[in-house]
């Protein structure tokens, strides 16, 4: 994954940081993009069509998990295969990948150094290590790091300050994230049409 920048090209093109990341150049650029006025992002975003919407969104779904094509695409490919509402599984396997929960969960500052964390095996689940950043957690597993043996990723979750959604039980102390339940779309902390990614891929 690039670092810097150039990582930012989609949040210039919504007008917001898809990861909330303070180094944005959204957020030191926000007084000139109100400056454009009405030519700004509202104006162009009506001249989408159907396809770049439905384009768009997949994007921001894909870059806010840093998810690569053939990860998401497997994930819907997944969620169809179920019975129930697609575009809700979709989310829901996606919000339950063990860099999601580490991220959201309020255990890394960002979804880049949360797949980090994984990947250095300072992650823990119900008390083994798991490496796999797209390893699917259930509810009632428990994910912990182990702050005698990764001291300073203890040290950087600690100093994370986020509220975590209320389907992660948090113990920041004890340093444990209990999966409570499967979340809503309406309770997951990204605001993304769902929907609409579905029927790009179902094209
Ligand atoms: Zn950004």
């Amino acid at each position: 994954m690039k670092q810097g920048q150039a990582k930012h090209k989609i949040c210039r093109r919504i007008g917001y940081c898809i990861w909330n990341m303070p180094n944005c150049p959204t957020v030191k650029g926000r007084a000139r993009t109100y400056a454009a006025g009405l030519q700004g992002k509202n104006a162009h975003r009506k001249k989408l069509t159907a396809y770049g919407e439905m384009l768009l969104e997949k994007q921001k779904l894909r870059a806010h998990y840093a998810l690569t094509e053939s990860q998401l695409r497997a994930i819907y490919l997944y969620a169809k295969r179920i019975e129930g509402k697609t575009n809700e599984i979709m989310m829901q396997r996606i919000e339950t990948r063990l860099d999601s929960i580490v991220y959201h969960a309020g255990f890394a500052p960002t979804i880049f150094a949360a797949k980090q964390f994984v990947s250095h095996r300072h992650i823990l689940v119900d008390g083994k290590i798991v490496d796999r950043a797209s390893y699917i957690v259930k509810p009632g597993q428990v994910i912990s790091i182990n702050a005698e043996k990764s001291p300073k990723i203890a040290e950087v979750a600690k100093a994370v300050a986020i509220d975590a959604p209320a389907y992660f039980e948090v113990d920041k102390e004890q340093l444990k994230i209990k999966l409570v339940s499967l979340p809503t779309i309406d309770a997951i902390p990204f605001s993304v049409e769902s929907m609409r990614v579905v029927e790009y891929y179902a094209r």
